[in-house]
């Protein structure tokens, strides 16, 4: 069959207009700036192409589709979003009631009431450019399924979220309960799972998984009897079924050499880090969320503990095993928001004297590899998920500049533009990215 020239261009266009209507609509961001914090290097004038929440382009001076909305950064530097990798967004203790005594704020503050503030913390983070948040239990009944899946659905704004559910540990978890509150009210649950022989450490595995959690956490050492060798690998077997990974918060120089001999994939905390087992952690590649606490978050710690924390971070920076950017933010800081007490960490970074290039790969490609989403979200790459921020200044030479986050995209929509929080595109009245997703 002979088809005539013209025909065949009119067909062809009218397949192409067909295929524009169709498409999603094209965002372009014009970065000043984009940094590339795996290798610690920027580029200047690069357009950033995004459509349905993916990025499709990159490049400098790219030609801007027809009809694209134009998001002008470029008297800004553009960069990845960031990552705390150990977070608590569904508690907040307090100085009044309760005295900064968490064991009370579970007591006083109900599950609902924390999945609410867990929703507030979460918008609190993304507003500071933390697009990923490690939360990692002390969550009442599974508040952190609750607002990560809330998330996921479309209901509200948030950072994605990769939670524990109900942290594992044995007898009594991180609480000293009188036995008739233990025993006859079970009052360590939900806080704490009770987990001591073999069968339970199997079905407290289970039932987070089923519950929703991402990840697991188990307390290795918070009673002097903790778990062994043997039972933390059996955590870590367990999760392995399933792709999870385990977190052990170690708080004992032998409870840390237990977790990182058992194989876990990431430890919680400095107190247990010495020279030795840092060295076993860089061996092994051991993610070290050490919780870093800066002495200018007045009353979250001494000047002890502060000393040795800067001194432990170094040590851990020199002897190369893995960092990640972790905050352990559990509480209130008058007048500051919970993002804002989360970016103050850098204090200890840099008190340790760490290069800013190498504070900001740990708050974010190595955030991206402990949560596990750098196939998919994190890097500046086409074809991931289009999470960015842009700061004025360039964090690659001071790391403060990430304290005034003033542009936020997540999943290629604004969340933040020129410093003011524009959240209306998140909030949507039913779960329009699908219902449950696990
Ligand atoms: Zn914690």
């Amino acid at each position: 069959m002979k088809l005539h020239l013209s025909v065949l261009f009119c067909l062809l266009s009218a397949a192409a207009t067909a295929l524009t209507a169709q498409s999603p609509p094209t965002t372009a961001i014009k970065a000043g700036r984009l940094i590339d914090p795996a290798t610690g290097t920027a580029t200047n004038n690069q357009v950033i192409l995004v459509q349905a929440g993916k990025i499709t382009a990159i490049g400098p001076n790219l030609p801007i589709p027809q009809g694209a909305e134009v998001i002008d950064l470029s008297k800004l530097t553009v960069l990845p979003g960031l990552v705390d990798a150990h977070n608590h967004l569904a508690l907040t203790y307090k100085d009044v009631p309760e005295n900064n005594i968490y064991y009370l704020t579970y007591v006083l503050d109900s599950t609902p009431l924390r999945a609410i503030q867990a929703v507030s913390n979460g918008i609190q983070m993304l507003s500071s450019g933390f697009t990923i948040v490690r939360d990692m239990g002390n969550n009442g009944n599974y508040a952190d399924t609750a607002l990560r899946v809330g998330i996921e659905q479309g209901w509200v704004p948030g950072p994605t979220v990769i939670n524990s559910g109900i942290i594992i540990g044995s007898m009594g978890g991180q609480f000293s309960p009188t036995p008739e509150m233990a025993k006859d009210h079970n009052i360590v649950y939900p806080e704490y799972l009770d987990a001591d022989t073999p069968d339970e450490i199997v079905k407290a595995v289970r039932q987070n998984m089923l519950f929703g959690a991402k990840v697991i956490k188990i307390c290795a050492d918070c009673k002097p009897w903790g778990y062994s060798v043997e039972d933390i690998k059996l955590v870590v077997h367990e999760a392995a079924k399933a792709g999870f990974k385990v977190e052990a918060h170690c708080q004992t120089v032998d409870g840390a050499r237990r977790a990182i001999d058992a194989g876990v994939w990431s430890i919680a905390h400095d107190s247990g880090m010495t020279e030795e087992n840092h060295r076993l952690m860089a061996q092994k590649g051991v993610w070290r969320a050490g919780t870093e606490t800066p002495i200018s978050l007045a009353g979250h710690t001494t000047k002890e503990r502060y000393d040795r924390t800067v001194k432990m971070l170094r040590n851990a920076h020199d002897l190369k095993v893995p960092l990640t950017f972790s905050t352990d933010a559990d509480y209130w800081v008058k007048g500051k928001t919970r993002g804002q007490v989360a970016i103050e960490f850098i204090e200890t970074w840099k008190a340790a004297g760490i290069p800013a290039p190498e504070i900001l790969r740990a708050m974010t490609t190595n955030g991206y590899r402990v949560s596990e989403t750098e196939t998919v979200r994190g890097p500046v790459k086409v074809g991931l998920a289009a999470d960015l921020i842009a700061v004025e200044g360039n964090p690659l030479e001071s790391i403060d500049a990430l304290r005034r986050v003033s542009f936020v995209m997540k999943d290629g929509m604004v969340f933040k533009r020129d410093g003011v929080v524009t959240p209306e595109q998140f909030f949507n009245p039913g779960p329009v990215n699908g219902w449950r997703i696990r």
